[in-house]
């Protein structure tokens, strides 16, 4: 494996991209000059160091100035946001769908990043997808009342909607929880990150 064959193969864990456009980027790369190489690589270095994880939501997000790792109490800015609505926990895919979400202002809850879809045919779902982490933040979430599910409307969306369901049914009941899913108010294929406004209220609004 060459140097082009082996940043191909790093391109291509991207989302979205595939075998073509991977190569594409790494002959672009090839063809800027060495500045460009440069500032890309400071900034993906600064943006590791400025990074975290949100203890509560599982999003990445910027620490402000704040130096990471310091203190080790990372909640993010919607987290430790007290005008957020505490009795609604939206879980969505990834964070980008969170983004979109937030973006949209139809939304005032709590959220949580399930870390991906279940496949279908799968055996290590655990491994996968923070269903564990999801089950402790509920726990510990005194004042909720509602668990949103917003998962692409797609046989895979529909399955992993079915999986938390199945897995939050217990604590839910115990702790009096609504679980709805927002995926009837999207259309057939529609992927969370990409819906618009209307769209999202909709969704909202008709969620069962
Ligand atoms: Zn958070």
């Amino acid at each position: 494996m060459d140097i082009i064959d082996k940043l191909t193969e790093v391109f291509k864990e991207f989302p979205g991209i595939g075998e073509r456009q991977a190569r594409r980027f790494v002959y672009f790369l090839m063809s800027r000059n060495g500045d460009y190489s440069n500032n890309l690589y400071k900034l993906i270095v600064e943006l590791k160091k400025e990074v975290a994880q949100c203890k509560e939501c599982l999003r990445m997000f910027i620490l402000l100035g704040r130096p990471s790792g310091a203190g080790g109490n990372k909640i993010c800015e919607i987290c430790s946001d007290t005008r957020v609505d505490s009795s609604i926990l939206m879980v969505v895919e990834k964070d980008s769908d969170l983004e979109s979400v937030r973006k949209s202002r139809v939304y005032n809850g709590k959220y949580f990043i399930l870390g991906g879809l279940v496949p279908i045919v799968e055996k290590t779902t655990k491994s996968r997808v923070r269903i564990e982490e999801l089950k402790e933040r509920i726990k510990k979430e005194k004042e909720l009342k509602e668990i949103i599910l917003a998962f692409s409307l797609s046989p895979q969306g529909d399955h992993t909607d079915t999986y938390v369901r199945n897995e939050l049914k217990e604590i839910a009941e115990k702790q009096k929880m609504k679980i709805s899913s927002l995926g009837k108010g999207l259309s057939t294929g529609t992927e969370l990150e990409y819906s618009d406004n209307d769209t999202l209220k909709n969704a909202l609004k008709n969620r069962q």
